[in-house]
């Protein structure tokens, strides 16, 4: 009998599973609380980790449409001062993928068509999750729904998760993390490069995300609520490429966020046939870009769980298993890169200790190399 799949909330990880599960033969409802898809957000990293898992279920030739594909990760000093070059041009041999950039929204329409948007229901918020012969979810809008497993991809604030495990403790020093959008014709950036600047008080780093669109994302001690002090903050910033970019981003871009990651991790993240991707089961610093790239690594093991078993818990006990390991050097090393001391390792190194840690903890974590799961 064809299995039946609910899948909570309509984000990256909950639209792949989506597709994911549906080429594997299963039915899949995806719940979203919103009216419509959010489109909000500007531009995502993608990594090949990631990127493997998209391109996987079929997504390669509509994701080249409208992503950037980078040659370089260039880091500079807050004064134009170059610390180090990374040459990324050979990672679709070395890794099986490019480092990419790509503007959410385009992402977001991209797997709405992949999945079928008769598969999406939106305005379901969910509200309880219970499990009897079935996993049964219950939504604000009276509705409710039955199937054999129910993925939270609910995002950092999931109710499936509070449903099966209660509240969780969020850290509460205050990052803030701001973006903007602008135009690469009014910037003098290389175009294929994505770029990180430090300072003593901060980092800025921008790249290309298709369109002739890019975007910023930055961090400043103690600039956590004013616009108009991140402008003043970066245009200051003489030497590098910042003032520029700051000057051509229209400021109606411009977005905060605020940053959290668990005081301690999970432990577990299924209970019988309800289980957990995404930020739902492991939210992180953006220190590393891995949010989106380990959540659709959740999805791509967690599949591949599904189909190897026939019993749907005992394919959760493997699939956490595999990926509570993964991803917990992932969320340290993301949430360490977030101390703009490190900055010290790359002035005296000349390198970004970015490109170890994806090696150490993506690629060749446990000393088999990522690639081959994909
Ligand atoms: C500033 C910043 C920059 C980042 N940059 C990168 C990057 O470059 N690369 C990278 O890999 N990651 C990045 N991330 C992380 C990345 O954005 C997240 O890890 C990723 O979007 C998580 O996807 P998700 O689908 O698990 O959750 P979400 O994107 O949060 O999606 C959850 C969905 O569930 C819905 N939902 C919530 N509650 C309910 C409910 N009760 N019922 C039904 N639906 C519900 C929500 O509306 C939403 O649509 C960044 C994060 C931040 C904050």
């Amino acid at each position: 009998m064809t299995k039946r799949a609910l899948v909570c909330g309509a984000g990256i990880s909950g639209l792949t599973a989506g597709i994911y599960l549906t080429r594997l033969g299963w039915d899949v409802t995806v719940f979203e609380k919103d009216p419509e898809l959010r489109t909000a957000g500007a531009g995502l990293n993608l990594w090949p980790n990631g990127l493997r898992v998209l391109e996987k279920i079929g997504l390669r030739s509509a994701l080249a449409t409208v992503a950037t594909s980078l040659d370089y990760y260039r880091t500079f000093s807050s004064t134009g001062d170059v610390i180090a070059v990374e040459d990324v041009r050979n990672w679709r041999e070395k890794y099986g993928a490019p480092l990419c950039g790509i503007y959410r929204r385009d992402l977001s329409r991209i797997l709405v068509e992949a999945l079928g948007s008769e598969k999406l229901r939106v305005g379901h918020q969910l509200v309880s999750v219970e499990q009897d012969d079935d996993v049964v979810c219950t939504f604000a809008n009276g509705e409710s729904a039955r199937g054999d497993l129910v993925l939270g991809a609910d995002g950092i604030g999931s109710i499936v998760r509070a449903s099966i495990f209660g509240e969780q403790e969020f850290s509460t020093d205050v990052l803030v993390r701001w973006r903007g959008l602008f135009n690469l014709a009014d910037v003098d950036v290389d175009p294929l490069s994505e770029a990180e600047v430090w300072g003593e008080d901060g980092h800025l780093g921008y790249l290309p995300i298709g369109g002739g669109r890019a975007y910023w994302f930055a961090a400043a001690d103690g600039i956590t609520h004013d616009p108009d002090a991140v402008i003043g903050h970066f245009s200051g910033w003489r030497g590098s490429p910042v003032p520029g970019l700051i000057a051509a981003t229209d400021k109606s871009t411009i977005i905060r966020s605020d940053l959290h990651d668990f005081v301690r991790p999970l432990d577990n993240w299924s209970q019988g046939r309800v289980t957990l991707a995404g930020d739902a089961a492991h939210p992180m610093l953006p220190g590393m870009a891995q949010g989106a790239n380990q959540a659709l690594e959740d999805i791509d093991a967690l599949c591949m769980s599904l189909d190897a078993h026939d019993d749907v818990g005992s394919a959760l006990e493997a699939y956490e298993r595999i990926r509570i390991r993964q991803v917990a050097p992932i969320v340290r090393g993301s949430r360490s890169l977030f101390d703009f001391d490190d900055q010290n390792e790359l002035v005296h190194g000349n390198k970004n200790p970015l490109f170890d840690r994806y090696e150490r903890f993506v690629e060749r974590r446990g000393g088999t190399t990522g690639t081959s799961a994909a």
